[in-house]
């Protein structure tokens, strides 16, 4: 981006540069946090402000939570909230920022921006009858999975702190205030795109693919049709961000159009959770009762979400109308065989597959299918996957049961015949491809989180915090999740499944 401003707060390292407040005045409103009676820290991401050139130490001191409610303004940020629509659970609808409020860009000493915006911070023009406000519990959820996202390697926002407001906020319970200061390297989303092209105002669009262009794929940015090249730059980073869900068994939730970021970011953690056992019917929103945004339909419900982003666009990709429509549905068109690609990769990963084979797909549908029907755990089952008794290795010499449970665990051993001849079929394919086994294990490990934030960990730790003012298991979490590949020594509690008739947790939209 180029950068005809900038600002410089001495005080805490922030270089502020505010694109988005530069663009015309129809992409946003402005307006100033509502201050709170009693600010106070909740969590602050030490490594997160230092890797953001930010002076950690000092943000850090107790006053400095004002900063992180909105009671104060730093020097140099330009607090807005930005104008969108959205296609929520199918219907497109106006929205904009109700609860957010963002308060510039940030410079970073690599060179990178990003968006610093407060979540939660009072009413914006855009609330409707909202009241502007987060509570607790839902930032906890959002900082601690936005983490973990990160810890495992997935394209994300990020949390930089949540502070307490002190003031209650009022649901179907009275709950604490929060506010989480989320850093995104842009909150442009497909219903930024869907608002301008709803109001038929084609210069606005313009605008926005010429910005989206330069501050995400500039790289794509001397193409000769940039409405296009932004197309086919989204299609392929939500493809790449889904395949990744679906590597780790996450699940949105609330995969609106308002919810898509263009940067390829998963953005918004509303009702998300990860699955235990494996199943695609998994559903954790407690407003989704159809299923549409389940596990096993994200990749289809990301299909859709793209259709409106191409449909959006349709009015500047091209001046004949018809022609505009072929090159959007061409482009759409190329999304399944794409996100194939992607997933496959993704679980040849998982698989320990260096190489290419056309029965991969059959070899991986099928150890998911055998999961399904016996609700074996998708994250353990992964990970306990031996590569060992085909290759000759006598340090791994064959199991009898080749993916049992390496932790304390009451979940039945994968020992029929079903999974053994799968292993066998697996085995062969492993010895095919002529990798030595310390590679294989290698890929394996990098691809099989052992740790992941289960929902009913989460949960407790959640309501500890919320409720009993225990940060304890929070903190607790918040480090086990920060290296989820590695074998380490957190609590089995935390790295196992649900104990057996734990019912499945509900979560919040957290509004
Ligand atoms: P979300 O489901 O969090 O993505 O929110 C969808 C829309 O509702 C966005 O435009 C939000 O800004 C708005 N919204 C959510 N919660 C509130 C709230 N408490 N007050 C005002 N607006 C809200
Ligand atoms: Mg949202």
């Amino acid at each position: 981006m180029p950068s005809d401003a900038s600002a410089v707060d001495p005080a805490f390292g922030w270089r502020w540069d505010n694109s988005y407040s530069r663009l015309p005045g129809v992409f946003h409103s402005r307006v100033e946090p509502t201050p709170v009676s009693g600010p106070r820290w909740g969590i602050f991401n030490r490594s997160l402000a230092s890797a953001l050139g930010l002076e950690s130490v000092l943000l850090e001191q107790p006053g400095q939570a004002d900063y992180f409610t909105g009671n104060r303004l730093f020097a140099g940020s330009e607090p807005l909230a930005q104008a969108y629509a959205g296609h929520q659970f199918g219907n497109l609808t106006r929205l904009g920022d109700g609860r957010a409020i963002l308060l510039g860009e940030h410079v970073d000493p690599a060179g990178m921006r990003w968006d610093i915006q407060l979540k939660g911070p009072g009413r914006t023009p855009y609330s409707r009858g909202g009241d502007g406000r987060a509570a607790l519990g839902p930032m906890l959820r959002e900082h601690l999975i936005s983490e973990a996202m990160h810890a495992l390697g997935i394209p994300t926002t990020r949390s930089l702190a949540v502070a307490l407001t002190g003031e209650p906020v009022f649901r179907e319970e009275t709950l604490q205030g929060a506010v989480l200061t989320r850093v995104a390297s842009s909150h442009l989303r497909v219903g930024t795109f869907e608002l301008f092209s709803a109001l038929g105002d084609a210069q606005a669009l313009r605008t926005l693919v010429d910005y989206t262009l330069r501050r995400h794929y500039p790289e794509r940015s001397s193409e000769p049709n940039p409405a296009l090249a932004l197309l086919e730059g989204v299609v392929d980073r939500q493809s790449a961000l889904v395949a990744q869900w679906m590597r780790v068994g996450f699940v949105h939730g609330v995969m609106n159009t308002d919810n898509v970021a263009l940067s390829g970011e998963t953005l918004d953690y509303g009702p998300c959770a990860f699955i235990d056992a494996y199943d695609p019917a998994t559903v954790f929103s407690s407003i989704d009762r159809q299923g549409r945004y389940a596990f096993g339909n994200q990749p289809k419900i990301t299909s859709w979400n793209l259709a409106r982003f191409a449909e959006a666009l349709v009015p500047i990709l091209d001046s004949d109308p018809a022609r505009a429509i072929e090159l959007a549905q061409a482009c759409l068109e190329s999304f399944p065989a794409r996100f194939r690609r992607d997933w496959l990769a993704a679980y040849r990963g998982k698989l320990g597959l260096l190489t290419e084979d056309t029965e991969d797909a059959a070899l991986i549908e099928e150890l998911l299918a055998w999961m399904h029907s016996t609700q074996a755990d998708f994250t353990r089952t992964f990970r306990n996957l031996k590569p060992t008794a085909l290759l000759g290795d006598p340090a791994h010499a064959p199991e009898t049961n080749p993916a049992a449970p390496t932790s304390t665990s009451s979940e039945p051993a994968p020992s029929d015949p079903r999974f053994l001849e799968w292993h066998r079929r697996w085995t062969e394919r492993l010895q095919r491809q002529g990798v030595p086994l310390p590679q294989v294990l290698s890929l394996m490990h990098r691809n099989n989180p052992v740790i992941i934030p289960r929902n009913h960990a989460v949960q407790q730790a959640l309501d500890a915090a919320a409720q009993s003012n225990d940060w304890a298991p929070f903190h607790t979490l918040l480090a086990a999740l920060q290296s989820p590949y590695q074998e380490s020594g957190a609590p089995d509690a935390l790295r196992n499944p649900p104990p057996p008739g734990t019912p499945r947790c509900r979560t919040f939209c957290g509004t």
